[in-house]
């Protein structure tokens, strides 16, 4: 037996499942997964002393590479000052200003310390501002794990939403509304039913937990005219695509300015940091300035704002975000070829540094519907022959995968030789 499979037995006895996150349990794909002792670069070490090109990056902080000296660096210095405070410090303001630079419509910023908790608190904010209780969010798109976003469509339409897992009272679950993503269509309709009603829509504005699928042309300025029509709140989810598909985000890519963006993983630069922030009309009325409560005793950490801040420095000249756009084509390219070499049916999508890759015969995947048709039995046994080649790809075949600056040229064309090696074999 692995020391991997050895500790994953000896976690299963007092972790629920062995993990602290379901989808690290592989039950996506099968088998138990690797535990891991080190990163650095574009590599992970796991603890039977196999090394890996890592796709995963942590699921999106490591933009950077893992372990990177200048981010390391300002851990230790901000580590030597203090741990946490629970008082103002100079490297939040310096935070909120960085963002807003890079992010012009987060003209006030609140940090916090997971994609969940930004979202959770963005929704709570558009309720509390608008005086209405009900959500729009898109079948697919994922918002953390908060009650109100732990909801699937009814069974019809504009039926009332359903609890995707226990615990989450239906009556809370009653308010939010949910529908496919990349159909403007819906959405109107729904607004026409409700949309007095709607406090907010909540968007992955490239969804990226189902696969990886961008918004079709006019999406998501679509979301935008039915919000300022109805007086809605639109709150784009950049948890995932924030610093990441460009450095302004999916908002600056595309052209698309929300009411409030939400952010976590890069602006945590491997700590647990997320945040939410937008117009100053709607974040003024968060406590203390205003009545919709929100708060968090290690919200804005000192150690967590160092990492962040290095990040946000290392990612800003113009040629870090372009090199990775290229390097991501340049795989997903690979990954193309090879497939249709071995003749595996296999579309493949990048947007900036994400990418996906979808077994199906369509040629491009734009809806929630699409991705679960694709063939995940394929999936799976193309990510076990990647792994045993020493490529580590997200465990799940509705997860985006990520490149970071680190994965070098031979890197790339390592895991673009194992793919074709994997192809050949699921071909034969
Ligand atoms: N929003 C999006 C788009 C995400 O991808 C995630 C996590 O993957 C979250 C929110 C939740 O973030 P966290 O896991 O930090 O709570």
């Amino acid at each position: 037996m692995s020391r991997s499979q050895q500790l994953y037995q000896q976690a299963c006895q007092t972790i629920p499942g062995g993990v602290n996150s379901p989808v690290r349990a592989f039950n996506g794909v099968g088998g138990t997964p690797v535990f891991i002792e080190r990163a650095d670069g574009a590599y992970l070490y796991d603890v039977d002393g196999n090394d890996y090109v890592d796709y995963v990056g942590s699921w999106g902080p490591m933009i950077m590479g893992h372990n990177h000296p200048a981010i390391r660096q300002a851990v230790v210095d901000a580590v030597q000052q203090g741990l946490s405070y629970g008082a103002p410090t100079a490297a939040e303001v310096t935070m909120a200003e960085t963002i807003q630079s890079i992010m012009p419509a987060m003209e006030k910023v609140r940090m916090v310390n997971s994609g969940t908790e930004a979202t959770m608190s963005a929704i709570r904010l558009a309720r509390g501002y608008t005086g209405r209780n009900k959500l729009l969010k898109f079948e697919g798109c994922y918002h953390g794990h908060s009650d109100s976003l732990l909801v699937k469509a009814g069974s019809g339409m504009l039926t009332m939403g359903e609890p995707t897992s226990p615990g989450v009272p239906a009556d809370l679950a009653k308010h939010t509304v949910t529908v496919s993503f990349n159909n403007i269509d819906e959405v109107k309709a729904v607004f026409a039913e409700c949309g007095e009603d709607i406090a907010a829509i909540i968007v992955e504005p490239v969804a990226g937990n189902m696969n990886c699928i961008p918004p079709v042309d006019g999406f998501l300025q679509g979301l935008r005219d039915i919000c300022d029509q109805f007086g809605s709140v639109l709150i784009f989810d950049e948890v995932m695509t924030g610093f990441r598909v460009a450095l302004g985000g999916a908002q600056a890519l595309y052209g698309v300015t929300p009411d409030l963006t939400t952010l976590g993983k890069i602006i945590g630069g491997g700590m647990p940091v997320g945040a939410f922030g937008g117009k100053a009309a709607i974040m003024d009325h968060i406590a203390p300035t205003g009545p919709v409560y929100q708060a968090g005793t290690l919200s804005g950490n000192p150690v967590a704002m160092a990492a962040g801040l290095a990040t946000l420095t290392l990612i800003q000249p113009a040629e870090i975000h372009q090199t990775i756009a290229e390097k991501a084509e340049y795989l997903m390219a690979g990954f193309s070829s090879a497939a249709k070499e071995a003749g595996i049916s296999l579309a493949t999508v990048t947007v900036g540094g994400m990418f996906g890759y979808f077994f199906t015969e369509a040629e491009q995947v734009t809806s929630f519907e699409q991705a679960t048709q694709c063939d995940v039995e394929r999936f799976k046994k193309f990510f076990h022959l990647m792994l045993n080649e020493g490529v580590y790809l997200a465990p799940s075949a509705y997860e985006a995968g990520f490149v970071s600056y680190a994965h070098s040229q031979q890197d790339l064309d390592k895991t673009i030789a194992a793919a074709a090696k994997a192809f050949a074999t699921l071909a034969a």
